[in-house]
């Protein structure tokens, strides 16, 4: 049995409390973060964080993302913090940023697959916060989903995928932000952005003074630096095609043509007003932040319709928040993209 845990409405604060003693104690427990829902662990329990991988069917060779709710938490977690972090811990934390520092050797292998260094971060969720308080360990929380499905921003996702299978959802309502954080390495001379999320390079940039994108990020023939990011990720199950530029909307309406004549069961996420005929439709904002939120919940709609082929609008330009949505929505339709 599943226990979900409301903290929307009357919030019950005993059962959080409850939850969060238990993950301390070894259990998984999934929490509401910002970005998307994380599926918690208590870092400093090899055989809890190795119970993350084997639930989520999660690569072994990917690490995880410490959480930690206070600076006094980030010493058992790095051995060190490099100067050029401090600003940007102060302008982003709490926050869509995970930072990769150096590893304590004392936080178990297990929660960074073997690598010296460490992905942390503090997140902005208040709910997330007073949980990881109360539970009083930096608890390692990837996003609440079978590996490769679209990642949670409802507790209903985790519960789509995790019923049964783990004691505790805690029910945070809709992330914020719908996408995940920010990586960016600071182990490096350049500061690298491993993968693009809810904090901008340009507001990076803007602090760090010099920031970069990995190379692997832009070009395909180079490994990607976050294991990660090597992997399909966020797919729904029907197939997925991503359309950008003006006549976006005439070209969706031209492949749907075909589809419907196919007898093809279509989904469209469009950014207009625009109307098709015989299929899904799910509207998107053309606002950034609003399109990212309601992002990963379409995908899922789709699939609990049982659409055979997703056709996707989205944006074309690459700046703010419009890098990552565009990282994960490639992904989602494995790079299937019609320029228009
Ligand atoms: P997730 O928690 O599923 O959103 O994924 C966390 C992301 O951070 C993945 O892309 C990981 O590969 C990446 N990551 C975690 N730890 C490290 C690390 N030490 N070095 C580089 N990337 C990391
Ligand atoms: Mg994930």
């Amino acid at each position: 049995m599943t226990e979900i845990i409301k903290m929307t409405g009357e919030p019950d604060f005993e059962a959080l409390s409850e939850a969060a003693s238990a993950l301390a104690g070894g259990s998984l427990v999934a929490i509401p973060t910002e970005t998307v829902y994380g599926l918690g662990a208590n870092a400093f329990i090899p055989e809890s964080v190795n119970e993350i991988f084997k639930v989520k069917g999660r690569p072994q060779d990917n690490p995880l993302i410490v959480h930690i709710d206070n600076l006094d938490m980030l010493s058992s977690v790095v051995s060190e913090v490099p100067k050029r972090a401090i600003p940007v811990m102060e302008k982003f934390w709490p926050g869509p940023l995970t930072l990769i520092m150096k590893k304590n050797p004392l936080l178990p292998s297990e929660v960074t697959a073997g690598l010296d260094t460490v992905a942390v971060r503090m997140p902005s969720s208040k709910v997330a916060r007073l949980f990881i308080t109360l539970a009083g360990v930096p608890v390692v929380a990837p996003s609440a989903n079978i590996s490769g499905r679209p990642s949670p921003t409802k507790y209903e996702h985790v519960l789509e995928d995790f019923d049964g299978k783990i004691p505790y959802i805690i029910d945070g309502g809709a992330s914020e932000i719908g996408l995940e954080s920010t990586v960016l390495d600071l182990t490096s001379d350049t500061p690298v952005i491993l993968r693009p999320g809810g904090v901008s390079y340009e507001e990076l940039k803007e602090v760090l003074g010099h920031v970069k994108y990995d190379e692997g990020l832009i070009n395909e023939s180079v490994k990607p630096k976050s294991p990660g990011m090597k992997y399909k990720h966020y797919a729904p199950k029907a197939e997925m095609f991503i359309f950008e530029g003006e006549s976006a909307s005439k070209k969706i309406e031209e492949m749907l043509s075909q589809l419907n004549a196919e007898g093809k069961k279509t989904g469209v996420i469009t950014m207009s007003d625009r109307k098709f005929d015989s299929c899904h439709v799910l509207s998107l904002s053309c606002e950034p932040y609003a399109y990212a939120a309601g992002m990963f919940d379409a995908l899922r709609q789709f699939d609990a319709l049982g659409v055979d082929v997703i056709l996707a609008e989205t944006f074309k330009e690459t700046d703010g928040l419009k890098a990552a949505i565009k990282n994960r929505i490639y992904k989602s339709a494995g790079g299937k993209v019609i320029l228009c």
